[in-house]
């Protein structure tokens, strides 16, 4: 069960717009977030909008900041998971927790201007796309490193899975409810939002934009976190790797033929000395072949447990709405 646990606070009125937000760690952020998300969806929608605010276990005040924020605001959703899911799980709450019919997805940083909305919503209208997905053009305010491996990672993935995962899109983007209710649907653990949506399929449509740099706070992706993310992506939406024990073992094929044909050659025409180099380098090559191919089973085997066990996706604490 996906989103049973916030369904119960949920009121009954349809509106037009929702805009989730999963939030870790960014009190000092989040006031301003709200400000400029009011004006922009007020411009659009009128009253008729809602923002959900996930708080992703925070160890700062972002709970704090965010019930104050339901007191004084109107149409202001706050979910408080137990603990830190992660920034995918935590999307998955708040897209389980919508009342809109349409759906912005905007981090809580800032890097992706709430004004593009009316654009979004332009850009939809024109094509009559389902998603309207931001695509970066600029990088502000991250380091290089963040920048490049980003670049190759999109560019990866992109020739490694069969469906089409936008490149340089992050989470930012414009759907409709039927998307939404689609992936915050799909019981998967490992989840990956943006494959997610790509996946289900429709008309999705790019809209250009710079990515501004973090109005406050750090970066909550350290390299650990990215790692987990593109193994996430890279197992999630391509049997690539899986692949990599069957094409080894071509290649291995292909070794064993031309030794064992040079071995012949010496055996017949040449004086044979044994070698134990050679011995020693392919009991090696062999070996890691071997090593890496299971590794990247345990990968797959590790992910096929944790999902037998159907642990809740996530686990809400609270849920406060502005009256
Ligand atoms: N986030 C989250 N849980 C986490 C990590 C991040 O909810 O465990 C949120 C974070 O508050 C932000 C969004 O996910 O709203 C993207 O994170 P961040 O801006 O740190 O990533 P970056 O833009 O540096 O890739
Ligand atoms: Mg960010």
């Amino acid at each position: 069960m996906v989103n049973a646990a916030v369904d119960s606070g949920k009121p009954c009125e349809p509106i037009f717009l929702s805009i989730v937000v999963p939030c870790y760690n960014e009190h000092d952020g989040i006031p301003e977030l709200i400000k400029r998300c009011r004006q922009s969806a007020s411009e659009s929608f009128g009253d008729s909008y809602e923002i959900v605010l996930v708080d992703d276990g925070s160890s700062d005040r972002t709970w704090h900041v965010i019930s104050e924020q339901t007191q004084q605001n109107g149409r202001i959703v706050g979910i408080k998971l137990s603990r830190n899911f992660g920034h995918q799980v935590a999307l998955t709450a708040g897209l389980s927790a919508v009342n809109g019919e349409l759906v912005l997805v905007i981090d809580a940083d800032l890097q992706d201007p709430p004004e593009l909305l009316p654009e979004m919503m332009k850009v939809m209208k024109q094509t009559s796309a389902d998603v309207v997905y931001g695509q970066r053009k600029k990088r502000s305010g991250e380091s290089w490193f963040k920048k490049k491996s980003a670049s190759v990672f999109y560019r990866l993935l992109k020739r490694a899975t069969d469906i089409t995962i936008p490149i340089d899109a992050g989470d930012f983007r414009l759907m409709t409810r039927r998307v939404a209710d689609l992936v915050a649907q799909m019981p998967e653990r490992d989840r990956f939002i943006r494959g997610m949506v790509a996946s289900v399929g429709f008309k999705q449509v790019p809209i250009f934009y710079d990515r501004q740099a973090r109005f406050a706070g750090t970066t909550k992706y350290p390299l650990s976190k990215m790692l987990r993310f593109a193994i996430d992506a890279f197992l999630g939406y391509s049997m690539v790797l899986l692949r990599v024990s069957s094409i080894s073992a071509v290649l291995l094929l292909v070794a064993i033929l031309a030794v064992s044909g040079y071995s012949l050659y010496s055996w017949l025409y040449l004086e044979v000395v044994p070698g134990w180099t050679s011995l020693m380098i392919s009991l090696l090559v062999v070996s890691f072949f071997q090593l890496a191919s299971l590794s990247i089973i345990s990968e797959y085997v590790g992910r096929i447990y944790l999902s037998t066990k159907e642990r809740p996706l996530f686990i809400i604490d609270q849920v406060r709405r502005s009256n």
